[in-house]
């Protein structure tokens, strides 16, 4: 065994700082919770599973308590439950190869668990986009017919390279005419109307939820980081499911305040802030303490294009058919589902920004949106800026697919890497 392997197992591991503010966000993830629980049963209540990507605030703008699928799959892998619902999902005959978030759903829901660990309830009806995955279209579609309830599926095209400005107007028409399909379909199963003066003070909270993760995140720029990935992969709960309204902007109020202090202190995520770097891809949620494997290598994650995605800013001060138009332009162009052509400038820039000394890409077997192209980044980065890229093959929810000494090992050999291409 060689000696930095034996260290890790034999010393002290080292101390990842967590941000205070969290025990807040336990509170508002369980007022949540609670509330999803007492409205799915309340009559005049009306509950939506929904998935990402789609705007919430399309749920918000109707009083329509959104309910999320893929969220309380993430604490089923955060809980160790993932695996036995994975398995249960199997023994039905869904395939090892598809999306472990959706057979981690099948399982949850058919065996009833507690919300705690993923457990979540039927809704009054189902709603998703293709715009990230088919999975998203054919998971809700499977669920929506097995609990026999209603389903909206928004179709948005995929933008390709090389799409022009005239055909990115004709996908805009095209969502926008679904946007006022939507609104005929609420009203048919709610009886309610759209309402601007709602949607607007919607919109405007969700872009200040918004505008204060960025702000956030910005401070992540500096050296030694205060905020690391295993803030970020918690602190999003707000952007995906509270954004339109108030409890997550007095939530990243708090956050803000306590980051700015830790910025003037220098006080970092990790005591010794050498190797900075960016983690491309869903986190294992099954294995969150990877982080502690790259800490005692003196590296932090300051980077994740996957928690910044859910926070673009909203078109604002607009008449409702330009904010219509300017959403569904939006949603065309999520760093989450760039294509090639815009996500090498896109980690380039992020790159330079965050002063990043290396990159690790998650090669998601339930994800391949995410996960395609990989190859073509790795290089491109590698190339332009110099610096090492790791590709990790994983999965986000499914446990036997996450090796311990294997991962550290590769983490070991990278960061060494790193360290070499420092000396350069
Ligand atoms: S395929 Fe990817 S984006 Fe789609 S549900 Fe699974 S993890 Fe999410």
């Amino acid at each position: 065994m060689n000696k930095s392997k034996k260290n890790l197992k034999d010393e002290k591991r080292i101390y990842v700082r967590e941000l205070k503010t969290t025990k807040y966000l336990k509170k508002l993830m369980f007022n949540y919770f609670i509330k999803a629980q007492i409205f799915s049963r309340i009559p005049w209540k009306y509950t939506a599973w929904t998935t990402s990507a789609f705007p919430i605030e399309f749920l918000w703008a109707y009083d329509i308590y959104p309910l999320h699928p893929e969220n309380s799959a993430t604490a089923s892998g955060a809980r160790k439950a993932s695996l036995n619902l994975i398995e249960y999902a199997e023994s039905l005959g869904f395939s090892r190869d598809l999306c472990s978030y959706f057979k981690t759903n099948i399982g949850a829901f058919d065996k009833k668990i507690n919300f705690t660990i993923g457990g979540i309830n039927k809704p009054d009806f189902c709603c998703t986009t293709g715009v990230i995955c088919d999975t998203h279209v054919k998971w809700i579609q499977t669920q929506a017919r097995r609990m026999n309830v209603p389903l909206f599926i928004f179709d948005i095209p995929h933008e390709v390279a090389g799409t022009d400005e005239k055909t990115r107007e004709l996908y805009v028409d095209y969502i926008v005419e679904q946007i006022y399909e939507w609104q005929d379909f609420i009203y048919d199963l709610t009886g309610r109307k759209f309402s601007e003066k709602k949607f607007y003070s919607v919109l405007y909270k969700s872009d200040r939820l918004c505008e204060l993760w960025q702000e956030i995140y910005s401070y992540r720029k500096l050296k030694p980081s205060p905020l690391g990935f295993n803030d970020t992969f918690a602190q999003i709960f707000p952007l995906v499911l509270l954004p339109g309204i108030d409890a997550g902007i007095k939530y990243y109020e708090k956050v803000l305040a306590e980051v700015k202090k830790l910025a003037a202190e220098k006080k970092g995520v990790i005591p010794n802030e050498e190797y900075r770097i960016l983690f491309e891809g869903i986190p294992f949620w099954h294995k969150l303490k990877f982080l502690y494997d790259l800490a005692n290598l003196n590296a932090v994650v300051v980077y994740e294009p996957y928690t910044y995605a859910f926070g673009p800013r909203k078109p604002l001060g607009l008449s409702v058919e330009e904010s219509i138009r300017a959403f569904a332009r939006l949603w065309l162009q999520q760093p989450y589902y760039y294509n090639l052509d815009n996500r090498i400038p896109y980690f380039e820039k992020v790159i330079e920004e965050y002063k990043i000394d290396g990159v690790i890409l998650h090669n998601n077997m339930s994800c391949r949106p995410n996960s395609t192209g990989l190859i073509d980044l790795k290089n491109a980065i590698q190339r332009d800026m110099g610096i090492p890229v790791l590709i990790i093959n994983s999965d986000m929810n499914d446990p036997r697919q996450y090796a311990d000494e294997i991962m550290r090992n590769r983490y070991e050999s990278f960061i060494e890497l790193i360290k070499q291409n420092k000396k350069k």
